[in-house]
């Protein structure tokens, strides 16, 4: 089944100053299906970043669709969207973490918010802890975390509310190549384990070839080329 349909969309962001603004995306068509891990690859600038945040509604595009599970992301009422939220999760190349909260509070506060009684979400951020290999640092503060426990910390969160879709936004971009290679092998899990449809832009084409099925290349704005990652990349 298909999970994520952009058809015809196109994004321009509203101008600084005199004349207009950056053309962000220029008419992207893409199918991403249920249970994939599909890799969005090009350069800095390229749209990348702004093509994943339709996805979640977080920009709003000027001309074409985001559908979702078949549902019309910008269509939605504000609180509609916030539902559909909770099935998004989302993580970041400079993890976005809580710094005053422990890992347990990073992971525990969307759950919160989302209305979660105390005791499942005990429940649940212990589970999350013990997946994503953080066993004994719940009391931990971010500050005292390494880079790749700081991203398993924001996966965990991401995660938390089981989410059947999650975007990952150069999500391994500030992490040595080791440490990126752990965190590669935890989105896989989260995909092969947890059923997740996974979204991951990236820089680093060694990341998408370990990680993705299929590829999307954006340059300015446009798709200049997608399909199964092993045809894709054989091209020059
Ligand atoms: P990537 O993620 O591939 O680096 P982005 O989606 O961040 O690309 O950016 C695509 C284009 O849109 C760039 O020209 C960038 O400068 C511009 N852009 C991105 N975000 C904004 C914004 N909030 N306001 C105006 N222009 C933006
Ligand atoms: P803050 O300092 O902003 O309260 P914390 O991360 O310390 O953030 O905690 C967030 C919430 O989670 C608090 O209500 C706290 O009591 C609770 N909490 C923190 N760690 C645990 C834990 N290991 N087990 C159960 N509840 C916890």
């Amino acid at each position: 089944t298909e999970r994520i349909r952009l058809t015809g969309v196109s994004k321009r962001y509203a101008s600084a100053g005199r004349g207009p603004g950056a053309l962000a995306l220029h008419d992207i068509d893409l199918s991403i299906a249920a249970g994939e891990i599909y890799g969005l690859i090009g350069r800095s600038g390229a749209g990348k970043s702004t093509l994943l945040r339709t996805i979640n509604g977080l920009e709003t595009p000027t001309s074409g669709q985001v559908l979702v599970d078949g549902v019309d992301v910008h269509a939605l009422a504000p609180r509609e969207l916030r539902e559909l939220r909770h099935g998004i999760g989302m993580v970041f190349q400079q993890f976005n973490l809580w710094g005053s909260r422990t890992v347990y509070g990073n992971i525990a506060t969307p759950l919160k918010v989302a209305g979660w009684k105390d005791d499942a979400i005990a429940a649940r951020v212990g589970e999350l802890i013990d997946f994503v290999g953080l066993g004994g640092k719940a009391f931990a503060r971010p500050r005292h975390l390494s880079g790749g426990q700081k991203q398993r910390v924001g996966i965990a969160r991401a995660i938390a509310s089981r989410p059947s879709i999650l975007l990952a936004d150069e999500a391994t971009s500030a992490l040595d190549p080791q440490t990126t290679v752990e965190i590669v092998e935890l989105l896989r899990s989260v995909n092969r384990e947890l059923g997740i449809t996974i979204v991951v832009v990236t820089h680093e084409m060694d990341v998408v070839k370990r990680i993705a099925d299929r590829v999307a290349i954006l340059s300015e704005g446009a798709v200049v080329e997608s399909g199964e990652i092993h045809q894709v990349l054989a091209h020059p």
